[in-house]
């Protein structure tokens, strides 16, 4: 069976464009209606605050992600909106990176579906459409702009809440929205991506879809990270929409699978955590690793390393537990043989020298 999956149906691009979101929205707008934009508040009294269209009883609410999204703090937020507003916004507009952009989907879907965040971390267990939702990245390479996923931390898992309905209904793509990333946090994100498209393109699922958007991504990464350009934000801008787009289609690997052991035990960040796990990885990726090496080196960058020295033996297998709990991933890289491959303690060793 070909799954047969939704994309983003619009899109806007280039430089300065956000200054169209106020005729976006005048077409979703209702009588008496508002909006609600939630802004990652690294952007609180920036100069894109003052930027945003408001209108009548429209809302900013300022969202904190030092902490990955949670499904309480998704519940927290659709009470307070809900608390806010006497009857459902016109639509949610997510401002910042993929942690941001990943909160305003799951507010924008669970405004619409009864219970808690948590009980929608799955596949296609969402079943009313969302409310009208807007994605804004100020960071790039997720890819969150464009998936069909919002990755949440629930009490038992962290796993995305998958569904066509979690797509995006518009994202506003202006490179200008980039300038300002500290270094090291524009370095992870964009590995992020880069990373995306290695695993993508080595693994045993890739395919012409995948391999068409994933090779143009790595591409753009590779004058993004190895070049100077004086538009690398708009490169980048798209490197990580094609990544995703070659995800969408195939798969992420080892990587991905042993970065989410680090985040759930340790509340790593995705964007760092990949990086940690990839230094790692060069028996499965080496020309990947290789160039990724010259990207760091390049751009001057220490990774932190021996992260998990210290955890106990029951941290440990936990870690190696929730690595191996991702099938797919470990498939895709590997092969349908990966259990024989991947046993608990080839795992742990590579976690281990993390
Ligand atoms: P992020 O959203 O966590 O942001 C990282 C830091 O950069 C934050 O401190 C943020 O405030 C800051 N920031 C954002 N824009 C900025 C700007 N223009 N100037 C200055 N600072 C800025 O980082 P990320 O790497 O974009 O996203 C990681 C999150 O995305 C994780 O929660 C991960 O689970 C999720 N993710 C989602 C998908 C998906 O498909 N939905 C895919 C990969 C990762
Ligand atoms: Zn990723």
């Amino acid at each position: 069976m070909y799954r047969n999956f939704a994309i983003v149906p619009r899109i806007i691009f280039g430089r300065g464009c956000f200054a169209q979101v106020d005729d976006i929205l005048a077409e979703r707008r209702s009588d008496g209606g508002s909006m609600v934009f939630i802004l990652d508040d690294v952007h609180r009294g920036r100069p894109l605050e003052g930027r945003i269209p408001l209108r009548g009883d429209d809302a900013i609410l300022h969202v904190n992600v030092n902490d990955e999204p949670k499904t309480s703090y998704i519940d927290a937020l659709v009470a307070q909106i809900r608390e806010m507003l006497p009857r459902l916004p016109d639509g949610i507009v997510g401002i910042g990176g993929g942690a941001t952009l990943d909160i305003a989907k799951a507010v924008a879907l669970l405004l619409t579906n009864p219970g808690s965040a948590a009980d929608y971390q799955g596949w296609d267990l969402i079943k009313t459409p969302a409310v009208y939702k807007v994605g804004i990245p100020t960071l790039s390479g997720t890819g969150a702009e464009i998936s069909r996923t919002t990755v949440l931390t629930g009490p038992q898992k962290k796993l995305g809440i998958n569904s066509d309905f979690t797509l995006f209904d518009q994202i506003v793509l202006d490179p200008e929205l980039l300038a300002g990333v500290p270094k090291d946090q524009w370095f992870y994100t964009g590995m992020d991506c880069y990373i995306h498209d290695v695993e993508s393109l080595q693994g045993t699922y890739i395919n012409e879809f995948s391999k068409s958007y994933g090779e143009k991504s790595i591409d753009l990464c590779r004058q993004v990270f190895l070049e100077d350009h004086p538009d690398k934000d708009d490169k980048l801008m798209m490197a990580s929409y094609f990544g995703g787009m070659s995800i969408a289609y195939s798969q992420v690997g080892a990587c991905h699978a042993l970065s989410y052991g680090l985040s759930f035990i340790l509340g790593i960040h995705h964007g760092i955590g990949c990086c940690i796990a990839f230094d790692q990885l060069d028996e499965f990726y080496p020309d990947g690793v290789a160039e990724f090496r010259q990207m760091m080196a390049r751009h001057d960058i220490a990774l932190p390393r021996q992260v998990t020295v210290g955890l106990s033996d029951d941290e440990m297998e936990r870690m190696v537990t929730v690595a191996l709990g991702l099938a797919p991933l470990w498939e895709n890289c590997l092969g349908p043989d990966w259990q024989r491959l991947m046993t608990r303690e080839r795992a742990r060793g590579l976690l281990q020298r993390m």
